[in-house]
């Protein structure tokens, strides 16, 4: 009864809306006599001149007001040129065709609620493409782009060509992306006023544009102005469940890390050896009262193995302790900066704890590639950039080459270097059991404060993945997520939406809920006398089918064209066996081969024809009746089985009677079907049936029946809507993430300043940064991590006297940095090609951007299967997936930060060579020669070596290797080489 009222209120709102805008047609047409009197030229110059005044209106808003206002006469040209194209004949999909079409009035109200930026609901065979025109039209005068969206590759080419007759007529360009275009000529398509293409071809081209274009003449999209939907209900209903996604081998494996984890665990073992060496001489030295002397060699184990038990042990001593961190601060002095270097280059490698980073040492380098420590460092690509740009027996593309052979030269070593850092941490810092367990062959993260396990997080930028090659665990996933965005969220985009189909009421709820698009149900052009028959009801399966083909035989024989439906494959090919042992000439189509199908349905209408469809093939395409079809009764649709939706059964009974034809449409269904065993529809029948006295072998047909089947697919359609919105609800909160990133990504690819990014993460970075090192804690500001952390990330040697941090403010402190970072990077580069410093920043940026996002996908894909699997509360996976999905992403932005800054300033090193220079020009030619003091600290961050000579600033060496002969440098009295430095 509610159902009842509402119906009538949204349909008399509805005969409301179509009357008002019956009343604007009414103006449309008053333009047709002025119209007619121009010649062909002076109709199409309507365009350019309106093309002309909106060119001059910038804001959106402004030109929509201005297309409402000619929506009359623009409507009235586009209707003009189709009547003057009248007989003339064009090539479509290789075949002639004559214009036959001039706009009805429904059409015209059809286009204008899409222009409207609506659903408009016109039956099939009321030539929706037709009134696509108008809108299309109207809405490309902006020069924005319009986009006409159709189901399969062979529409938009069919349409666009179809229509392009038109189109082109009036001045516009026309363009059809297919699926095998290649970039550049997509690139064109787009550029047309007016372009046809199906939903995964413009959503495809949006992922590959925004998630793996890195410049921007490899994009190939140019906004998201206006676009029709046409088939709505199937895009943006049927195939909404499925999201678009690019996927392709994953990144994420532990290969890489399983082969290098023997040799690091090796190293580990020498390191902890070491160590523990270290932890009996500090406390020989505590114990004989060399205070001083044993703080030092703790500092160094802290470097060395911060988790020692030994140095932990001593740290609980607040005497002890205290004497460990004064030693340590003195180490930042500048006085003690060779002495540093020194005790860190004692070292394999070095943790630091609170930065959670690791880095090796020369020592360590040595040790994991004996004879060629170079192969764990980077090269610096600026400089080798312009050696190949001053090299003049190369041939500009050469010089391209080249180019690129050294950057992938320098991913592979940077790939290198970090799986080998992460899998340092791994070891030293990421304890099981602690920090994670091992369950079912998976990692799981512990959360550090609750304890609790974290199914499905993981942890980002490879650590993950080296904790999995630490204990042996097998990564199985050999594809992965590289852009994915579902069909809602593509379409959302646009500032203005529109659809056409035949089938939108059933689903009005769901297209205003997620699209915010309303629906208007168009009348038909000629009063719709197709009759459609109660369902018929059978017991079984077979009984029903051998209903369905005995009523075959029967329309048959009478010539009635009959074309039958089936919701799969397998019935279609049921059917065909049985029909062909009946010896009746049929087709059947399956939803493959879509130009085919056309054909195929466009004939389906003839005389005494049988074709056999699902319900998607030869979507699209209207079925023409062929001579003496009217007589037998038209087209007679038969249904095989009810679909799961209303809307679909609609679609299915519309193929026949279009535009005023006679038709005829039955349902076949048995208690077998799946829709009546599923959803209880079978049950109430048998009831039904039991009081009408229904024996075996018999049928049954009345409209309560009817009404039942309708509440059962109700409720199927009900739970595809639940979900359907949960998909949404999932990638909500994705989506929000790719706007940050692709918004990120095309902010690098378009500007001309990729610097101002660089700078931007650069200013929000270091105070965070400063912040996290200074916070109160109760063991005070942590300013030797903090000046570590500078140096291991911006090697510009600071020291401790230098920086002076204490008793400045975080905010001074940070301020003084960030101009320190400015200001080097800044000399640095003034001698660099300024477009070979752009390229490579916009390359770094870029870089960092699509390494952890791709890596960030793969974790949220992880968590999305794993929060289901959260046993804890009664808590909804939902809101545990955007909360922790929100926690992954404030740590891959900051991971992106980091790794910029990071890698800005590796490839672009040697900075400090600049300070010196500036200091004190006559010192930097001493510098040149030998080990700088100012080069020590640097030791920190991963050095360029020498035989990679700047050639605007030669290179400055480390204080020497520890030679072969030399003693080896953890005191053991024997030589470096029988020692420590013995090859594994
Ligand atoms: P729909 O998409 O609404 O099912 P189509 O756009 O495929 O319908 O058009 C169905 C048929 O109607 C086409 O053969 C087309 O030529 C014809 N048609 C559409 N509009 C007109 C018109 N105004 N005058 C004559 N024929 C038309
Ligand atoms: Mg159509």
């Amino acid at each position: 009864m509610v159902n009842w009222i509402l119906k009538k209120i949204v349909g008399s709102k509805n005969q409301r809306e179509v009357r008002r805008l019956r009343k604007v047609i009414e103006q449309v047409k008053a333009f047709d006599p002025q119209l007619a009197t121009l010649s062909d030229d002076e109709l199409r110059a309507k365009t350019a001149f309106w093309q002309g005044e909106l060119a001059q209106i910038s804001d959106y808003g402004e030109q929509q007001v201005y297309l409402d206002r000619i929506l009359c006469e623009a409507f009235a040209v586009v209707k003009e040129g189709a009547r003057r194209l009248c007989g003339k004949e064009e090539m479509v999909c290789g075949q002639p065709i004559a214009w036959n079409m001039v706009h009805f009035d429904v059409q015209l109200i059809g286009g204008i609620v899409l222009h409207q930026g609506k659903i408009t609901e016109m039956a099939t065979g009321e030539g929706k493409t037709l009134v696509a025109t108008l809108p299309l039209y109207l809405n490309a005068l902006t020069g924005r782009g319009a986009h006409l969206v159709t189901v399969n590759d062979y529409l938009a080419k069919r349409d666009s060509e179809w229509m392009g007759i038109l189109f082109r007529f009036l001045g516009l360009t026309v363009g059809c992306i297919q699926n095998d275009q290649p970039p550049e000529f997509r690139r064109q398509q787009y550029q047309c006023d007016i372009t046809y293409g199906t939903n995964s071809e413009f959503g495809f081209d949006y992922l590959r544009d925004n998630g793996m274009a890195t410049t921007r003449e490899t994009q190939v999209q140019r906004g998201y102005s206006y676009a029709i939907v046409d088939e709505v209900d199937s895009i943006l209903v049927d195939e909404a469940r499925t999201p678009l996604i690019i996927s392709g081998p994953s990144t994420v494996t532990t290969q890489q890390y399983d082969a290098f984890k023997p040799i690091v665990e090796q190293l580990v073992k020498k390191q902890a050896l070491l160590c523990n060496r270290l932890a009996t001489e500090a406390e020989e030295l505590f114990a004989s009262g060399k205070k001083e002397e044993g703080a030092k060699v703790f500092f160094k184990l802290k470097l060395g193995q911060p988790r020692h038990r030994s140095f932990l042990r001593t740290m609980e001593d607040p005497e002890l302790r205290r004497a460990i961190e004064k030693a340590e601060l003195s180490y930042f002095g500048d006085t003690m900066k060779e002495e540093l270097f020194r005790i860190k280059e004692e070292l394999y490698f070095i943790i630091d704890e609170r930065a959670h980073e690791s880095d090796l040492s020369e020592m360590g380098r040595e040790f994991l590639s004996p004879g060629d420590p170079d192969s764990f460092v980077l090269p610096d690509l600026i400089s080798e950039f312009a050696e190949i740009d001053l090299d003049t027996s190369l041939s500009e593309a050469q010089k391209l080459e080249e180019k690129a052979k050294r950057q992938a030269f320098c991913d592979k070593q940077a790939e290198r270097i970090h799986c080998i850092t992460q899998l340092l941490r791994a070891f030293c810092l990421y304890e099981k059991d602690v920090q994670y367990v091992i369950e079912e062959n998976k990692v799981v993260i512990v959360d550090e404060y609750t304890g609790r396990k974290m199914p499905g997080r993981r942890w980002s930028d490879g650590l993950h993945q080296a904790v999995e090659a630490k204990e042996g665990v097998q990564v199985d996933r050999e594809t992965q997520t590289l852009a994915t965005i579902t069909i809602q969220n593509y379409f959302r985009l646009y500032s203005k939406l529109a659809g056409m189909t035949g089938t939108a009421e059933t689903e009005a709820n769901e297209f205003h809920d997620i699209y915010k698009l309303d629906v208007v149900v168009i009348p038909t052009n000629q009063p719709c006398i197709r009759k459609d028959l109660n369902d018929l009801i059978f017991k079984t399966r077979r009984e029903k089918f051998n209903a369905v083909i005995n009523e075959l035989k029967v329309a048959h024989a009478r010539s009635q064209p009959v074309l039958v439906g089936t919701v799969s494959v397998e019935t279609s090919e049921l059917l065909s066996r049985m029909l062909k042992r009946e010896k009746i000439p049929h087709t059947v189509l399956n939803a493959k081969f879509h130009m085919q199908e056309a054909e195929i349905v466009a004939r389906a209408g003839q005389p005494g024809s049988v074709t056999i469809s699902t319900n998607m093939a030869g979507r699209g395409t209207d079925i023409k009746l062929g001579p003496g079809v009217v007589e037998a009764g038209g087209l007679y649709v038969i249904g095989t089985e009810r679909h799961e939706s209303r809307r679909i059964d609609r679609q299915l009974r519309g193929r026949c009677s279009r535009q005023g034809d006679p038709g005829l449409s039955r349902f076949y269904v048995s208690f077998e079907d799946d829709l009546m065993r599923n959803f209880g529809a079978a049950d109430r029948m048998t009831k039904i049936m039991e009081r009408f006295g229904m024996k075996e072998g018999e049928e049954l047909e009345h409209p309560w029946l009817n009404k039942s089947v309708e509440t059962a697919q109700r409720r199927v359609e009900q739970r595809n809507y639940s979900i359907r919105r949960r998909t949404l609800e999932f990638d909500d909160v994705m989506n929000k993430q790719r706007e940050v990133v692709y918004g990120l990504r095309n902010e690098t690819i378009e500007t001309d300043e990729p610097r101002r990014i660089v700078y931007e993460i650069v200013d929000e970075t270091i105070p965070a940064k400063v912040d996290s090192f200074l916070e109160e804690s109760e063991s005070g500001p942590d300013y030797a991590s903090l000046l570590g952390w500078i140096n291991s990330t911006f090697p510009l040697g600071i020291t401790a006297e230098k920086a002076g941090f204490e008793g400045k403010t975080p905010e001074e402190i940070s301020n003084w940095i960030i101009a320190k970072v400015k200001s080097s990077y800044e000399i640095k580069s003034q001698h660099e090609d300024a477009d070979a410093v752009k390229g490579i920043e916009r390359y770094i940026v870029l870089n960092a951007i699509d390494r952890l996002w791709q890596e960030h996908l793969y974790g949220m894909d992880a968590l999305r299967e794993g929060v289901h699997l959260r046993a804890y509360g009664q808590k909804d996976p939902l809101i545990e997936y955007k909360n922790e999905a929100y926690e992954m992403f404030v740590e891959l932005m900051a991971t992106i930060k980091n790794e910029i800054l990071h890698n800005l300033f590796r490839s672009a090193s040697n900075l400090q060579s600049f300070e010196q220079f500036l200091a004190s020009l006559p010192q930097h030619m001493l510098h040149q020669q030998g080990g700088g003091e100012e080069s020590i600290l640097s030791g920190l961050a991963e050095e360029k070596p020498a035989a990679q000579a700047q050639p605007l600033f030669p290179p400055i060496r480390h204080a020497e290797k520890v030679g072969r002969n030399d003693p080896c440098p953890c005191g053991s009295g024997r030589k470096y080489k029988s020692c420590c430095g013995r090859k594994a």
